[in-house]
């Protein structure tokens, strides 16, 4: 059984991420509207708004009890939806994707199942205090787009000098922007990448920035001048801090990801443990995304599970998904609508998809194309367009990497129809699967 926590260091989730791996984001303006095509975000735009309005509700923080709902045919984006939304929220901010018939596992109870899918959700920020390591950043950039002023533009310099980093850091802020970095002003180095971002003019307001991820310290400039002080921020979710101090599990249960289940009590501690980190100015909590897929595959019991938990104060954004309309709910004899009872249904805040037109689609293959690092010819963008029009979008992203081993095979850079033909004949879709099993129903057990 495998819930799994998006980050980029966790290799089990790995593959439920890499088909998204292109969003970085809902692709909204600042006014909250979607742009047409933008941060891997394609078409779906009234989703893509609604998610908007879910976006600020989160970050106002009037969000709570409540629990998202997104409904729409299969391939519509509904995951891809949720992930951006959570990358929205920041770098650092957990997305557990968990399908719900994962919960029916012989491992753990259903409970057990979804209260660590709960916990793996709920980031944990902790500060550190630390000087940062001299000769360590190589390269910084000043990225006056993401300060929310006028001027917009980026330097690089390349040293390994910290004195010279601070030096030319203010230099750089000042020619570019004609204002010195002054009392207040809150800047982040990203030590991996040795990016320095101006955030704004207090912690609160650097908060509400993606950069910061977990290798970013925050300086506070006294007068004029960068400082070395610094907070190391690493975040860990709930469940991890649960798994290490759990007795009978250990922390090397983190990467075999074979956590069993855990005792109340330690959980208990943990919340309580969190809370005075809290209180202390030690830690802030960060509610990440729980994704719960094929939410219709869940039974009642699941869903007073999720009733109840949503109340929680350390509740993530339970976002749903369901390609149902009128179905069962699991463990009643009543249809309801996508297969929710009516309290969970009365509390949930309803998107739909819907199925994209052949331009989009083939906007979003070339996206993909691009992230996987394929060159796709234009006749092949164009078939593989028309298969995912035929087929589903998923298959048809599916392909450009089988394609492109094929490709490779024939020692070409370039992906062309005889390869996207010769993989789609080679990997069934769903529906030619079907009729091939129909077709030999005979040869195979009932
Ligand atoms: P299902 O109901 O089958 O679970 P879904 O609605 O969750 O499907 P996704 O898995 O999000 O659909 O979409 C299929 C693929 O298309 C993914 O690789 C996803 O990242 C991509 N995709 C879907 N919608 C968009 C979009 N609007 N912009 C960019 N990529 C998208």
């Amino acid at each position: 059984m495998s819930i799994s926590t998006v980050k980029e260091s966790d290799a089990p989730a790995l593959s439920l991420i890499a088909a998204h791996s292109h969003i970085s984001g809902l692709g909204l303006d600042e006014n909250l509207q979607p742009r047409e095509v933008a941060q891997g975000m394609v078409g779906q735009l009234n989703a893509r708004k609604a998610a908007g309005i879910i976006l600020k509700m989160v970050q106002q923080g009037s969000i709570a009890g409540r629990a998202v709902l997104i409904a729409g045919p299969p391939s519509t984006g509904k995951t891809a939806l949720a992930m951006g939304l959570s990358n929205s929220l920041g770098k650092d901010v957990p997305f557990t994707v968990l399908s719900a018939s994962e919960i029916y596992s012989l491992e753990l109870s259903k409970t057990e199942a979804l209260i660590q899918a709960f916990r793996k959700s709920i980031g944990v920020r902790i500060k550190e205090e630390t000087e940062i390591i001299e000769g360590e950043v190589v390269e910084i950039q000043i990225d006056r787009s993401l300060t929310g002023g006028h001027k917009q533009g980026k330097l690089t310099i390349k040293t390994t000098d910290m004195e010279t980093i601070y030096e030319l850091g203010n230099k750089m802020i000042d020619s570019l922007s004609k204002e010195k970095v002054i009392a207040g002003d809150i800047i982040s180095i990203d030590k991996a990448s040795g990016k320095i971002t101006r955030l704004g003019r207090s912690y609160t307001r650097a908060r509400d920035y993606d950069a910061m991820g977990p290798d970013v310290k925050f300086i506070q400039c006294p007068e004029g001048e960068l400082q070395k002080k610094s907070d190391v921020v690493h975040t860990v979710s709930l469940h991890d801090i649960d798994v290490i101090n759990s007795r009978s599990q250990g922390f090397l249960a983190l990467f075999s990801g074979d956590t069993g289940e855990i005792r109340q009590e330690v959980r208990d501690q943990i919340n309580i443990k969190v809370a005075e980190w809290k209180e202390e100015g030690k830690a802030e909590i960060i509610p990440g995304v729980l994704f719960i897929d094929e939410i219709h595959m869940l039974d009642i019991e699941c869903f007073s599970f999720l009733n109840k938990a949503l109340e929680d104060d350390f509740s993530p954004i339970v976002m749903m998904a369901t390609n149902r309309g009128i179905s069962q709910t699991r463990g009643t004899n009543y249809k309801t609508p996508h297969g929710l009872p009516a309290d969970l249904l009365d509390r949930s805040i309803i998107i739909s998809t819907s199925n994209y037109n052949a331009n989009e689609m083939k906007t979003i293959l070339g996206i993909r194309a691009k992230e996987e690092e394929v060159e796709l010819s234009n006749d092949s963008l164009a078939l593989l367009t028309k298969i995912a029009e035929e087929t589903s979008l998923r298959y048809a992203a599916n392909l450009i990497s089988v394609s492109n081993q094929i490709a490779i095979k024939r020692r070409a850079t370039t992906v062309e129809i005889q390869d996207i033909k010769k993989s789609y004949t080679l990997f069934l879709d769903a529906r030619r699967s079907v009729q091939f099993l129909e077709q030999f129903s005979d040869q195979y057990i009932d």
